[in-house]
């Protein structure tokens, strides 16, 4: 019998609004604190760095939240995404397992972070807002927000992680393209970028610096707010897109996950495939795995200790109950940029620690092997990211093989790898470690 290839929802049976878990948590997440007045942080501390509106929504305990149609309208450039059977693989992988992924890699950038940049964008406009200031680390993010804030009329500068800039020149290229103001961090034109320079003359560049820079701009320049391309409530909850699409796509399929996977960077795509998942499990008693797959150099769901850390390396940010690796954590350069932030956002913290969601670590040689499978039985190439949450998936899949049970797995393809093609090349020549 022939197996459907993929599902596709039409326009009108995009969702229209955002899910929150926070409003199904049986344990919320603790408050974040401001570090001086070791106080809850208070809506109006936040609204100085974000957008009122995201700030409202990083606090918000209502379950569902409208998508603005402006919104909408830019989504449906590309969405809703297709619901895929990974039917090559699962041929190769000689599995009882049926194995579904989501295809966040269509996306005019070629990932999940526009469906986040475009409202972000929206609020920052609708405020009044001129410009914004972000941090990039692979360059998706980047990326995605400065075709976000051209469409709505901001400027941007980007900070990126240097070793980015130096691995990745074709995301520089896309960010210069889109009209973005990109910056190698630590730079020269931040004071925290000096000292960071002084103090580590040869660093890579991390996340957690080029967030410090960011912040402090978005904070010296006026009319300017930041935007966070992870970690935080109001990102996952934009995210919450591809999971209410990808349950109405499986039921369509006539199968429900046992597994559900995500690559793990700050948790923005797997919370925005899992939560709507997760629902049940919460609310109906279902028992669905969730599972975080997270790279070897940077793992701190796994290693990592729940405790009140900072967002960024110097201190700029409110701290966050999280899992955390400490944020001056150096991750090794490892070509998943995404991958490499010390710590996972508040609300995946908190379900981590209450045992709704598992982890792996990913060595960085078995992800690109299993991304190099991928590319050959399934034709499209994924972004080093997310060759973490294939290898987790093959993983499962050779578990079912040996247990003799047809599973039913899910993952989410969270972007190609079009733009990393230098990362393939330096894998195949043998140059990558483990
Ligand atoms: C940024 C990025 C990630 C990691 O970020 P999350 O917030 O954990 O989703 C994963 N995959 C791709 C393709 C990315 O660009």
């Amino acid at each position: 019998m022939k197996v459907t290839k993929k599902i596709v929802l039409e326009e009108h049976d995009m969702p229209t609004q955002w899910y929150n878990i926070v409003a199904d948590m049986v344990q919320r997440p603790a408050p974040m604190m401001n570090p001086e007045t070791k106080q809850p942080l208070r809506p109006e501390e936040m609204s100085t760095l974000f957008a009122e509106e995201l700030v409202k929504q990083e606090f918000s305990t209502e379950r569902y939240i409208d998508i603005p149609d402006e919104v909408r309208d830019l989504y449906r450039i590309w969405r809703p995404t297709p619901l895929v059977r990974a039917s090559g693989l699962e041929k190769a992988l000689d599995t009882p397992a049926k194995i579904y992924f989501k295809n966040e890699s269509i996306s005019p950038v070629g990932s999940h972070k526009l469906n986040s940049a475009i409202p972000q964008a929206y609020y920052n406009k609708k405020q009044g807002i001129q410009h914004m200031t972000t941090e990039t680390g692979a360059g998706q993010w980047g990326s995605s927000l400065a075709i976000a804030c051209k469409h709505f009329g901001l400027d941007l500068t980007v900070f990126m992680v240097n070793s980015s800039y130096e691995q990745k020149p074709y995301r520089k290229s896309v960010m210069h393209t889109y009209g973005a103001n990109v910056i190698p961090s630590p730079s020269l034109q931040t004071e925290v970028g000096r000292q960071l320079r002084e103090r580590y003359p040869n660093t890579p560049g991390s996340l957690g610096m080029a967030i410090s820079e960011a912040v402090e701009l978005a904070r010296k320049q006026p009319n300017t707010r930041y935007g966070l391309g992870s970690t935080m409530s109001h990102v996952c909850l934009h995210q919450t897109i591809i999971g209410q699409e990808a349950i109405k796509q499986m039921e369509i399929a006539g199968d429900y996950p046992d597994v559900v996977i995500a690559c793990f960077g700050g948790g923005s795509n797997f919370a925005g495939l899992s939560f709507p998942f997760m629902r049940n499990n919460l609310t109906k008693g279902y028992k669905t795995r969730f599972i975080a797959a997270e790279p070897e150099a940077c793992p701190k769901l796994t290693k990592g200790r729940f405790e009140y850390d900072f967002g960024d390396s110097t201190g700029l940010t409110p701290l966050i109950p999280m899992y955390t690796l400490g944020h001056e954590f150096e991750p090794a350069a490892i070509h998943a940029g995404g991958l490499r932030y010390h710590g996972a956002g508040a609300i995946v913290s908190q379900l981590h620690k209450d045992g709704l969601i598992e982890a792996v670590d990913i060595n960085q040689l078995d992800s690109f092997k299993a991304g190099v499978l991928f590319s050959q039985v399934e034709g499209i190439i994924p972004a080093p990211e997310s060759t973490h949450a294939i290898c987790a998936a093959i993983q499962e899949a050779l578990k079912a093989k040996e247990e003799g049970v047809e599973r039913v797995i899910l993952f989410n393809l969270s972007g190609h790898g079009l733009i990393d093609m230098a990362s393939y090349d330096r894998y195949f020549a043998g140059e990558l470690n483990g």
